[in-house]
């Protein structure tokens, strides 16, 4: 072999399909046969059970097994009889631009598709399944809902009753359920669907991830997160003005993101303007030799200006907490965080004033993260909104069960649910999006410190068990 060419051989070991499970009932023939719409060509497009989505396609020489899904799309065959259908909707967790757009395709897709005829939404979340009387849906009501932002269905936290809700799904005769929801929900899915299979009933559950800050593994990308990243760039504008507009101005922007900071990253790509990007992988310091305050002193002297942006689960650990605020968590077990731009801004302020008494110095606060969750979503996001929709249909109406739709690699497939559930999507800052970031913003690594101190020696090891123990202690590890 030339010196130049690559053995490639190992891009050919064995692949893996993740199956997903599937009701048996009878199959009958798709009635998109009869769709003149779908069927223009006197020929419906069908996926057959041999096409599948790869996950990894790049030069993969790693020892790490290969897996394929299911590609998303219609069935020539399919395991309900539309009017005998009775599905069931859903929305719970934070809002998220797009939530109505995929509320609104699954009606339409449903009834204009299929001829679905009985569709209905369960009203704010889990607990409105056993709580309250179910939403009848139908085009006509959601037809303008795609331009409307939050979930007209309405969401919650907590509330998750399992056996209550299976129960409710029971009773309703509902047999097949549409939960749109981000981690949390879909962790609550994977019970629903295990009851629903333990005791043996005919009903399709299918997740569809919603997460704004697009902490979501295996798929490419959440819904609303394109839309999130547009309006965190006109909140950085609005930061850029005003720090530039006045003596050491600072405009300091929380973005998005407990676990991840794509938010975050995205937006200071696009946006130049940002001189420091902090996100929750990646810890970071104040004071002292490669700190942020030496940073942005550098900054504010070159430029006379700085625009920091900071996403909501970033630094975490290094604000002070109170004994109630370390228990302190919402409805649905998640851990509070506190509002690390409302610390930072009160940190630089008193740094500015410690270190350069009697000096002008100005730090403007812009938390978007409410305007943002609440606009609907661009046109990108509605399309995606509107696949994402007809896939978990199509699926569903084969007789899938226990899944979720979403892109991998550019192409629609169902991934098991407990999969997705678990799959998390960290940014990952040794690779070359993060290093692009650090070079349009110039910012410190804040890896010398750590270095340094395992160079001090033995008490600074002391220092590096604290900081494990103090991060396991809010759960950050
Ligand atoms: P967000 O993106 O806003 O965090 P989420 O779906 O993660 O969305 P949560 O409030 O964490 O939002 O959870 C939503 C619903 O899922 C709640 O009703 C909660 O009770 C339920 N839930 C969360 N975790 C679990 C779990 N492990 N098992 C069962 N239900 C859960
Ligand atoms: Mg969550």
């Amino acid at each position: 072999m030339a010196e130049s060419e690559s053995d490639i051989s190992n891009l050919f070991k064995p692949i893996y399909l993740k199956e997903v499970d599937r009701l048996k009932v009878e199959s009958q023939p798709n009635p998109l046969d009869d769709n003149p719409y779908f069927n223009t060509h006197k020929q419906a497009f069908y996926f057959s059970e041999t096409d599948v989505v790869l996950r990894q396609i790049d030069n993969d020489l790693s020892p790490s097994p290969r897996f394929a899904y299911r590609r998303a799309g219609p069935r020539k065959l399919i395991s309900f009889d539309p009017p005998n259908v009775r599905a069931a909707i859903l929305t719970c967790g934070g809002l998220c631009p797009g939530l109505n757009t995929v509320i609104r395709e699954l009606v339409v897709g449903l009834s204009n598709l299929y001829g679905v005829p009985h569709i209905f939404g369960i009203t704010a979340g889990y607990r409105g399944f056993y709580s309250a009387d179910p939403l009848p849906l139908a085009p006509n009501l959601v037809r303008n809902w795609h331009s409307v932002g939050g979930t007209l269905l309405q969401t919650s936290r907590g509330g998750f009753d399992l056996l209550k809700i299976v129960d409710a799904i029971q009773y309703r005769a509902f047999n097949q359920v549409y939960i749109i929801g981000g981690d949390g929900t879909m962790r609550g899915a994977v019970k629903i669907f295990d009851e629903i299979r333990r005791r043996k009933l005919n009903v399709a559950v299918v997740g569809i991830p919603k997460t704004v800050d697009n902490d979501v593994g295996i798929i490419d990308r959440s819904f609303g997160f394109q839309t999130a990243v547009e309006m965190a760039q006109q909140a950085i504008n609005a930061a850029h003005v005003e720090a530039e507009s006045a003596v050491n101005g600072i405009g300091l922007v929380k973005l998005m993101g407990r676990s991840t900071g794509h938010i975050a990253l995205h937006a200071t790509l696009s946006s130049r303007d940002v001189d420091c990007c902090l996100i929750p992988e990646l810890d970071f310091y104040l004071e002292g030799e490669g700190g942020l305050f030496q940073f942005l002193n550098q900054r504010l002297k070159e430029n006379g200006h700085a625009v920091v942006v900071v996403a909501e689960g970033a630094g975490q650990d290094l604000i002070p907490r109170t004994d109630s605020q370390k228990q302190g968590r919402d409805e649905s077990g998640n851990m509070v965080f506190l509002d690390v731009g409302v610390w930072l801004k009160s940190e630089l302020t008193k740094w500015w004033a410690r270190e350069h008494p009697g000096e002008l110095f100005t730090v403007k606060y812009i938390d978007p993260t409410y305007m943002i969750r609440a606009v609907h979503a661009n046109a990108t996001d509605n399309l995606y909104c509107t696949l994402l929709a007809h896939s978990a249909i199509h699926g569903v109406m084969a007789g899938y069960t226990g899944f979720v739709t979403g892109p991998i690699n550019g192409n629609y497939a169902y991934i098991p649910l407990e999969d997705v559930a678990h799959a998390s999507n960290p940014v990952h800052t040794t690779d070359h999006k993060w290093s692009w970031v650090r070079s349009v913003t110039n910012q410190p690594d804040f890896v010398r410190r750590f270095v340094f101190s395992l160079w001090m020696g033995f008490e600074d090891v002391w220092f590096g068990a604290l900081l494990i123990a103090v991060k396991l202690r809010h759960g950050t590890i």
